[in-house]
């Protein structure tokens, strides 16, 4: 009985050694699905919500700016946001469907 044991914690171990093995090879593959998964959402804008007028966005107004993609709601607004992207984008919230609540002043 104790060398089937013996036996079996072997084997089990070999069979570890071996996943751990492969897992270490595999990251290569893994990343370059993330970046395919990456650029196939960049065309999308990031935020739902108008930065300069703060009104819902439409997506067919937008602007590339550092690689990614901003909504605007209308012509007006984007002509403002191309003379200071940095300044409306930072009034998106992370998921880019509201305001900051602490950059709202003008
Ligand atoms: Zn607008």
């Amino acid at each position: 009985m104790k060398i089937i044991t013996f036996l079996a914690v072997i084997v089990v171990f070999t069979a570890m050694v071996t996943i751990t093995a492969n897992a270490q090879n595999d990251p290569t593959k893994v990343q370059k699905n993330e970046q395919t998964t990456v650029q196939q959402d960049s065309n999308k804008p990031v935020n739902t919500i108008c930065p300069v007028s703060k009104e819902e966005a439409d997506p067919e107004v937008t602007y590339t700016y550092n690689g990614k993609t901003y909504a605007l709601c209308c012509n007006s607004c984007l002509k403002k946001f191309k003379a200071d992207p940095e300044k409306y984008i930072s009034r998106l919230s992370d998921d880019g469907k509201s305001i900051k609540k602490q950059n709202q002043e003008k």
